[in-house]
């Protein structure tokens, strides 16, 4: 069949739940035996979002071939299973990017370039360019931001334009909105929902799916007025309510049919639902998990989603070990030795986050000694097994000025420093050493039971520094150990002290490939690691 594209917009506020969604969605059509992807398109002006700071976006997520990306693919991967490229996540400044590169090499000479047609014609380009590689069912696209934001006129020009040319058969919008609950009035309010699909409208497009967030259940009634004033079948007014966990939309989703109108509205029957078996197991179980284990998150973003990835390869791994997380964000901006038994010393589990950047990192290395020398099991991921590995090397090598070269230029112990193929590099965006790379497992090692005895895996990454290979010897002999090395360049990519019941550091990022279904190996034995007071 030909490849059918399916447009997700919102409208009245941001933060809505498109990403999840569209990754709900991209889930029950996959259910069905359907080829699906799931893209991205943001309209900011930065080429990817590896130069954001995690406060203005969240988390920056890495694809496998190394693109640093929005945090939505990242849902995209963990409900289907399905990797994403460097070409499922889109922006405005890559759009301008490749046009502005083609005018100058003069593919267009003689021709006033305009965002109509140029512009659109490029975001039209690349929206269908995954299919043109692949064989795909569906292409569901997200936009983000919100309909009125200047920057998104583009992309909703070039949708209109692409539901224009492929026609209702293959290509079909969904708008999500928000319907408020005004207490005072105890009532919900539909007026910003007409507005915004006027808003659509007025831009030549009409959606056939709406999709309303409430934190109330909407009546017949108000879905039937909502219908009635937008132009849209009643029974194509679907309700997301909030839900206890994100895992719970597709199941909500595919209740209310969205996946089922969908393929009706683009001339497909729909035939018998899907019984999402597999993953109504991880909802029971995930309802059943008995035992909560306090997890602390050593980072210094105090933003939820700066550390997503993180929070949902935890929870993956606590429900296959019928355990429920609670996480606990500790700062280590303010971690110091006198408060750190008070911080971590309840704690089941620790993890010392990734980050760029000096500041907690004293905190970090606080938090590792703490951890280490009371044998809490903890997991360092990136800065984070960085900031364990300087630990080390102060109070074990007693090299007390070790560090990174990332903050101190003048360390007599640059036990991480920078990568050799780092050091010719001057620009900042997309430079990192990214994305998936060969990790060969050293036999009897922690890592390598908790990978099932493998002898290689790979493991997506985005880091500039290093285990500095030079001190290897050094700390093999003082008990910190490699696990795991890249087998190309030599790199370390894991150490662990197995004196410790759990204290392994990863220079790799395990969880941007943990998901639903596939709860990361690592994790899992993390959080399954048995300790003396359990
Ligand atoms: N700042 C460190 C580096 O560049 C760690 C990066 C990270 O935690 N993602 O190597």
């Amino acid at each position: 069949m030909d490849t059918k594209y399916i447009f997700i917009t919102g409208g009245v506020a941001s933060s809505l739940g498109k990403g999840i969604i569209s990754a709900s969605l991209g889930k029950l059509l996959q259910a069905r035996g359907y080829r699906i992807t799931i893209q991205k398109f943001d309209p900011y002006i930065n080429i990817d979002p590896g130069t954001l700071n995690p406060y203005e976006h969240g988390e920056c997520y890495v694809t496998a071939d190394g693109q640093e990306t929005d945090l939505d693919l990242g849902h995209y991967e963990r409900f289907t299973g399905i990797e994403t490229t460097r070409d499922n996540s889109v922006t405005t400044g890559r759009i301008y990017l490749s046009v502005i590169e083609s005018e100058r090499r003069g593919d267009y000479l003689g021709k006033t370039i305009q965002v109509v047609p140029h512009i659109t014609d490029e975001i039209k380009r690349r929206i269908q360019l995954l299919a043109a590689r692949q064989t795909l069912d569906f292409v569901i696209t997200e936009i983000g931001g919100t309909i009125g934001d200047i920057e998104s006129q583009p992309f909703l020009e070039a949708i209109r334009q692409l539901r224009w040319e492929l026609g209702p058969q293959r290509a079909l919008n969904i708008h999500l909105t928000y319907v408020p609950y005004l207490a005072a009035a105890g009532e919900l309010k539909t007026k910003p929902t007409q507005t915004s699909v006027k808003q659509l409208q007025g831009l030549g497009i009409q959606p056939e799916v709406l999709v309303l967030r409430s934190e109330h259940a909407l009546g017949d009634e108000l879905r039937r007025k909502v219908a009635h004033f937008c132009n849209v079948a009643e029974s194509a007014v679907i309700q997301s309510q909030d839900l206890p966990s994100i895992y719970e939309v597709p199941v909500n989703m595919q209740r209310q049919g969205l996946d089922a109108i969908c393929l009706s509205k683009m001339g497909i029957s729909p035939g018998p639902t899907p019984e999402l078996g597999p993953w109504r197991r991880f909802l029971l179980m995930r309802s059943q998990a008995t035992e909560a284990i306090d997890i602390a998150l050593v980072g210094k973003y105090d933003l939820q989603d700066a550390y997503k990835s993180i929070r949902e390869s935890l929870a993956h791994a606590c429900t296959y070990n019928n355990r429920l997380a609670h996480i606990h964000f500790v700062n280590s901006e303010h971690l110091t030795d006198d408060n750190v038994a008070s911080l971590l010393g309840g704690m089941t589990r620790v993890v010392i986050c990734p980050g760029f950047g000096q500041r907690g990192t004293e905190g970090k290395i606080i938090a590792a000694h703490y951890c280490r020398t009371h044998d809490i099991p903890t997991l360092g991921i990136c800065l984070g097994m960085q900031m364990m590995v300087v630990e080390y090397a102060r109070y074990v090598l007693g090299y007390a000025d070790a560090s990174s070269s990332e903050f101190s230029a003048t360390t007599s112990h640059p036990v991480i420093s920078m990568m050799e193929e780092q050091k010719a590099v001057t620009q900042m965006g997309g430079t990192m050493r990214l994305g998936s790379y060969e990790c060969q497992l050293v036999e009897g090692t922690h890592a390598w039971q908790a990978y099932g005895r493998l002898p290689r895996v790979r493991e997506r990454h985005r880091h500039r520094y290093e285990f500095n290979s030079q001190y290897l010897a050094d700390f093999e002999q003082h008990g910190m150990l490699c696990a795991g090395i890249n087998p190309d360049a030599g790199l370390v990519e894991i150490v662990e002290v197995p004196s410790c019941r759990w204290y392994v550091g990863t220079q790799f990022h395990p969880e941007y490939s943990s998901t639903v279904l596939h709860p990361h190996p690592l994790f899992m034995d993390f959080i399954g690691a048995e300790t003396a007071d359990e």
